[in-house]
């Protein structure tokens, strides 16, 4: 199987996991944003008060939460995709199209400036 029919068996598993719990009447785009922030911020919990050495350096345990947070995430940000009718991957590549302009690779190497800053 290849990425991109890898996941779209992931986006089916996903609506379907919904439809089976008659959830897309919590759906809409402002409850999908939100949950999308809320998962976002349990990742970040799973960093608070850590050195970088410590985040770069997790547990079993700890690297099993972070998986999970991001895994919610995500799944919460092909719900909001499903809702509004956004192909993600497409967006994506667009995306990456667009901040390849902003950030071009000559400019933007080796410094974390905003593309505003570039010299
Ligand atoms: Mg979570």
């Amino acid at each position: 199987m290849n990425e991109q029919d890898r996941f779209s068996t992931i986006v089916d598993k996903v609506i379907q996991f919904r439809e089976a719990r008659d959830w897309k009447q919590f759906h809409d785009p402002k409850n999908l944003s939100e949950a999308i922030c809320v998962e976002s911020a349990e990742l970040l919990e799973r960093f608070l008060w850590k050195t970088r050495a410590e985040a770069e350096d997790l547990s079993e345990a700890e690297l099993r939460a972070v998986t999970e947070e991001s895994a919610d995430v995500m799944i919460f940000l092909i719900c909001l995709c499903d809702a509004l009718g956004i192909d993600l991957l497409d967006a994506v590549e667009t995306k990456l199209q667009l901040n390849e302009a902003k950030y071009p690779a000559d400019r933007a190497r080796g410094t974390a400036k905003k593309y505003t800053e570039l010299e």
